[in-house]
């Protein structure tokens, strides 16, 4: 018969100097426990300094594994401590679990892997733990991950800022671009968030950068003007932000144009919102058709659309000077159309024409981020929003920072 001591030291991977010494089902609490001990000649190490050490005194300790069937099962251990004459009294390692984890490292990698798909409340209602203990994993994956990462090369960021539960409270985001990975979450959305972003990158790497995009605010162009090389070159203002703008501008004069139809009793159209807010192309039909008798109109709002309409073309210019022309010329168009928002834009774009022109000839897209941004509202989503700022950070580095989180001993191989 096949001793079941020997059974769980192979399937829980225990090698000597460990053994499993005994293995106890408790029947009414639906559990198995597992005990493993260091055989007695076992070469004690400070885990620090990896030094042998003569043993101190033991402590005892448990881990949550792997369910048996429908079993819990933990492990239990008397973990020596050793007396470094560096490090002082220590617990030595065990190969099974990372330094402080209440886990084992097979127990954590699964929870990481539901993590993935589902948020913390289902992960720890499915698997019998708390909120705090699903939370602590991420945590710990989290911080695994970000310790563990080289930042390689790195030829476009972008930088974004997005709102967590309380409005006007926010993070910034900077991303890589061409990887589609977030490489830094920061607090607030000042030059000083930014800051620190530059600060984790060697003078080598700041030089590969080639373009930066951002919006057009002040603080993150300040932040990058200080940091980056030849900044004046690199900062784009892209094409997602610029149409954000001129689309609010739309916006405003549509709303304004409504309260006035209405206050001289005249009949204003109802519901058009999204009609000059989408492209053409993305509309449903039902809205396509009402667009189609709107657009031509002599209404404020369609005359507004059509400006904002045209400045789509020109980002298809690949030549500066072919390109400033270009913009300049509709600047002038939207400055003449006596619709104040439309003029104020003009005036934004025209103060920020530089970087609009970089973005237009270096050629960067804002796809990877606007997906980034996508993906973070589905992480807030699936949160059910944040209160806690540094949670909310935890989550992005944890769905999309490209992050190696497994504990250390689990092997590539066995991931899959
Ligand atoms: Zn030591």
């Amino acid at each position: 018969m096949y001793p079941k001591e020997k059974f769980y030291a192979t399937i829980l991977g225990i090698e000597a100097p460990w053994h499993v010494t005994a293995v106890e089902l408790k029947e009414r609490a639906e559990e198995v426990h597992v005990t493993v001990a260091l055989g007695a000649s076992a070469r004690r190490v400070c885990p620090t300094c990896a030094r042998v050490c003569p043993g101190y005194d033991t402590r005892r300790r448990s881990w949550r594994h792997l369910d048996t069937c429908q079993f819990k099962t933990i492990l239990w251990a008397d973990v020596p401590r050793v007396e470094c004459a560096e490090h002082g009294v220590v617990q030595i390692e065990v190969p099974w679990a990372e330094r402080g984890s209440g886990f084992t490292a097979l127990m954590e990698a699964l929870i990481i892997d539901w993590l993935q798909e589902a948020n913390i409340s289902a992960v720890a209602r499915r698997m019998r733990l708390s909120w705090h203990e699903i939370d602590g994993v991420r945590e710990r994956a989290v911080r695994r991950g970000l310790a563990r990462r080289k930042l390689r090369s790195i030829a476009c960021i972008g930088v974004d800022e997005t709102s967590f539960q309380k409005r006007h409270e926010y993070v910034t985001v900077v991303s890589d671009l061409e990887r589609g990975c977030v490489l830094h979450v920061a607090d607030d959305r000042k030059t000083g968030s930014l800051d620190e972003f530059w600060a984790l990158l060697t003078p080598r790497q700041l030089s590969k950068i080639r373009a930066a995009a951002m919006d057009m605010c002040a603080a993150y162009v300040r932040s990058t003007r200080e940091h980056l090389p030849n900044a004046d070159e690199k900062i784009c203002f892209d094409r997602f932000h610029v149409a954000k703008t001129l689309g609010d501008a739309v916006n405003t004069v549509r709303k304004e144009e409504i309260r006035e139809l209405t206050a001289n009793g005249e009949y204003a159209p109802r519901g058009t919102k999204y009609v000059f807010a989408q492209n053409p192309e993305n509309m449903p039909p039902w809205r396509r058709a009402q667009f189609e008798l709107l657009k031509d109109s002599s209404l404020k709002a369609a005359r507004a659309w059509r400006i904002k309409d045209a400045a789509r073309w020109l980002w298809t210019y690949t030549t500066r000077g072919w390109a400033l022309r270009g913009w300049k010329q509709w600047i002038g168009w939207a400055v003449r159309s006596h619709l104040e928002p439309m003029k104020r834009a003009a005036h934004t774009v025209r103060d920020h024409l530089w970087g609009i022109v970089n973005a237009v000839v270096l050629r960067v897209t804002n796809a990877g981020a606007e997906s980034l941004n996508a993906k973070i509202q589905w992480i807030k989503k699936q949160a059910c929003g944040f209160r806690n700022r540094e949670r909310f950070k935890a989550a992005i580095y944890f769905h999309l920072g490209g992050l190696d989180l497994y504990p250390a001993t689990i092997s590539t191989h066995t991931r899959a």
